[in-house]
Formats: C-alpha cells, structure tokens, sequence
C-alpha cells in the first residue's frame, strides 16, 4: 500500500503554546506513529519574514524553539521529516507562477487573512508577501504533493486556496502533476483554542498563550489570570460556564469528564470559587505538560544536535521537491535546457 503523504507546519515567531499542541500537533503525533502517512513538518520561517520582516533576530531565535517543541511532543525525526522552509528553493519558484494564477480579489476574500490583517492593525500597509502568504502556503503543500494537510480551524481558508490553485495550474498546463490537498481538522472545537485572555485564538502574536515550555509557576500565573465570569464574584454567587475560559480549559485537558460535569454544576448554582476552581486546572495542565516539559529540555541540551536533525529533514525535503519541480517545469514549458550539457 502507498502510503499518504501529509504536511503541516508552524512559524517561527515564538515558542509553541497548548493551542497548537490540541489543534495540531497531537493530531501530528498520531499520524505519524500510525505509519500510514509519509510525514513532512515544516518550520515555515519564509511565512514567519511576511509580518516580521524587521525583526530577523525573533525568527531565527524561534527556530530551534520550535525544533525543540517538536522533538518535545513526540515528532521523531526517524520518522517524520521536518525541515526548514527557507532551505526549499523551489517553493520561491512555484509561488512565483502560482501568484499569476490567483487575482487580487480572490484573496482580498479569505477571511483569516482579512482578520489577521485587522487584528495586526496594518491597515492600507499590509505588506504584499503577507496578503498573498495563503499563496506560498499552497505552494508548501502542493509541492510534496501532500494529499493531507493537519491543521486548525484558521487554516481551511489557505487549503481550500490551495486546492483552487492545484486545479488552475492543471488545467493552464493541461498536466495531473499537482494533487488536491485536504485538511484535517481536529473535532468538536480543538481547532481553535482560546487566550488566557478570552480572545477567540491563543496566539504566539497575541501575548495571550500559555507554552509548552512554561515552567509550573509560569502556569500557575496565567491560569490564575484567566478570564472567568466577570459577574462571578463571591463564592456563593451563581457563575457563567458558556464563555468561561477555565471551563472550556477543563473541557479539553481534564480527563475526567464526569468531575467536570460536577464543578460546572456547582459552579453555576453557586458555592464553587474561582480560585479554587483555578487550582484545580493548574493540576490538570501540570500533569499533562510536565512530561513535554522534561523531554524539551533533554533535548535542549544539545542544540547543535537539533540543528543537525533540521538540516537533514531539509535535505531529504529537497529532493522531494526538486523532483515535483521538474515536473511543474516540464508542465509549464521552461524546461528549455533539458538534454544539454
Ligand atoms: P502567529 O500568531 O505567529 O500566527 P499562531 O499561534 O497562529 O502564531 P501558527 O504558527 O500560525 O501559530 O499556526 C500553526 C498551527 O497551529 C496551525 O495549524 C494553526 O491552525 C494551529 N493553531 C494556532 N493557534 C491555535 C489555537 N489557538 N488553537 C488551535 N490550533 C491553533
Ligand atoms: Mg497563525
């Protein structure tokens, strides 16, 4: 049997937070050890210059951070291939035919990049490499040919671009050389975490995470931050679960569901606190990351090692890319040399 080919990634702007472990990289993981997909993970560092540019020094410190998150969780580069995306030249080239693929229009419609726009007030001076980021974003995946693309929620705008894109270039150059991806999204809300803050998505740019690498106290410190029930203010009063970030925390991590059922309802009847109920997601979290924890900073001890493991994956991604690429060259007629010295 041919094995699946997926390909998922993160951009290096920062360390990697428990939304990314529940919205993908568990999902990952999974894929992975199942040993039915020949696996790609990406640390996209091209993506990551398309609202950092200034600040190079934030992107290169990332890489190895997030290298380490990787290795933490369970990635196994045995197994996996993870590779650097500035390393694939090809991906600067298949981007570049595919930018004449898409109009203005049609991404002036997807509607993350609209609000990520927003959200990072850019205003008219959004920069041209971050309002046509889903672009290059098509290219990383088409150009391993991935049939499955993990990711969360935010992500279907960029797949279901890609998948146009695939479908355009075909039928210009009249070849099946690219594939239609697909995405795999994690069930029943895992594919948006929210902030400590309330906010909508826990996000690296955002300053509303909580890190796979954060040690027991920083945690402590953000859960007991984290936005509860405004209107929750003595023990006895009656309190919101709907729109309660410990509760929607609990949901996801505490795997006793039966006991969050019961401090919902003691919670909502009066006569649960929150600093009680707070002490009680601290424990959840802390069994759940203290592991992560241990294994990163095993890893963390020999970064050249790391950097070693990068270097090869990007290696072997070449050579999968460049083999897409004849094709995509030979298709599109700029093969022009082919047979001479
Ligand atoms: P940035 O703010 O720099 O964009 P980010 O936190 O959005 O950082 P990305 O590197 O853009 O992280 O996303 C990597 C992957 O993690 C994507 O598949 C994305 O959908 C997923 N992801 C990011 N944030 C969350 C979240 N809060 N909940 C679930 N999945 C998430
Ligand atoms: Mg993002």
């Amino acid at each position: 049997m041919t094995k699946e080919i997926y390909l998922t990634g993160d951009r290096p702007t920062g360390k990697l937070h428990i939304g990314h472990y529940v919205g993908s990289l568990k999902n990952r993981v999974e894929m992975q050890n199942s040993g039915n997909y020949d696996s790609f993970v990406m640390i996209a560092d091209t993506q990551a210059f398309t609202d950092n540019a200034r600040d190079p020094e934030k992107i290169r410190n990332s890489l190895t951070e997030v290298a380490l998150d990787y290795l933490a969780v369970g990635l196994d580069p045995k197994k996996t291939t993870i590779f650097v995306q500035s390393q694939i030249k090809g991906l600067f080239e298949l981007t570049e035919y595919y930018m004449n693929l898409v109009s203005v229009a049609r991404l002036q419609r997807n509607p993350t990049v609209k609000a990520e726009i927003q959200q990072k007030g850019f205003g008219e001076s959004v920069p041209v490499g971050f309002f046509t980021y889903p672009v290059s974003q098509a290219a990383d995946i088409t150009i391993f040919r991935a049939q499955k693309v993990p990711a969360g929620d935010d992500q279907e705008p960029m797949i279901e671009q890609a998948r146009e894109l695939v479908r355009s270039f075909n039928s210009a150059y009249h070849t099946d050389t690219l594939v239609e991806p697909e995405g795999v999204f994690p069930p029943n809300g895992l594919g948006r975490i929210p902030g400590i803050d309330g906010n909508a998505k826990m996000s690296k740019s955002l300053g509303n995470a909580i890190y796979l690498s954060d040690d027991e106290d920083a945690v402590a410190k953000k859960v007991k931050q984290m936005y509860t029930d405004p209107k929750h203010i003595r023990v006895e009063d009656p309190g919101h679960v709907e729109g309660n970030v410990v509760f929607t925390y609990l949901d996801i991590f505490d795997p006793d569901k039966k006991h969050v059922a019961d401090l919902k309802d003691r919670y909502m009847h009066g006569g649960l606190g929150d600093m009680k109920l707070k002490k009680h997601l601290i424990d959840v979290l802390e069994n759940e990351l203290k592991p992560i924890r241990e294994r990163r900073q095993m890893f963390a001890q020999d970064i050249p090692a790391v950097l070693q493991m990068l270097k090869n994956g990007s290696d072997h991604a070449n050579e999968v890319a460049e083999a897409t690429m004849t094709k995509v060259r030979r298709a599109i007629g700029v093969n022009y040399f082919d047979g001479l010295k």
